[in-house]
């Protein structure tokens, strides 16, 4: 694809992720490979109100094209596409996903798997420790995630999601938003997948 189709791509999946419900203000980025460099959303702004042009074209690197200013989580964002099999990235900072990251959580299990479907595309979610939105520390610990799995909590921020395409990286978000708000309604009660449940479904 070209580079205004792929800006088109993005667009349509920040429609998505507002439609949702998954950002709420200027809150959130998202970015998708585009040949060898990364289309980002652009800083401060509300993903459901972007036009082509907003849209900003950077190298792998984080450095820009021309003008406008990328989201300030660039750098995380540049992160996410070292592995080559990664299309697109999602960050948003929704509401029970959030939640749950203000809490006190397991590092390598942030809440339990209560459904076989978030048990394939998620599984035992790991959690980061609260880091400066921007900072290198933030994109260097989430890469280092991101290296061996597709999604990871980042405390009292949200969540960072990649895929190898747009739909895939939505569903991930969509599908830890989704746990995290059946953990709330649930509330203590009821219990996750077990250990056995989820290595089977791992196994296919
Ligand atoms: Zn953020």
């Amino acid at each position: 694809m070209n580079d205004s189709e792929q800006r088109q791509t993005l667009l349509q999946l920040c429609g998505q992720v507002c439609a949702k419900g998954l950002v709420c203000g200027s809150g959130g980025n998202i970015s998708v490979r585009c040949d060898g460099d990364i289309l980002i959303t652009p800083t401060g702004r509300n993903l459901g109100a972007l036009s082509e042009d907003d849209v900003v074209r950077m190298r792998p690197d984080g450095s820009v094209y021309g003008g406008g200013v990328p989201s300030r989580e660039r750098r995380m964002h540049c992160r996410c596409y070292v592995r080559a099999d990664v299309a697109c990235a999602v960050h948003v900072h929704s509401t029970y996903a959030t939640a749950l990251s203000c809490l006190p959580l397991d590092p390598l299990c942030a809440v339990p798997v209560y459904t076989p479907g978030y048990a394939i595309s998620v599984g035992k979610l790991p959690v980061l420790p609260y880091l400066r939105p921007g900072s290198k520390e933030l994109a260097d610990m989430a890469g280092e995630v991101l290296a061996g799995r597709n999604s990871v909590l980042l405390a009292k921020h949200g969540v960072l999601t990649v895929g190898n395409n747009t739909e895939h990286a939505l569903n991930i978000a969509e599908e830890i938003e989704e746990n995290a708000r059946i953990f709330f309604i649930l509330a203590g009660r009821g219990a996750g997948l077990t250990e056995e449940q989820q290595a089977e479904l791992q196994r296919g």
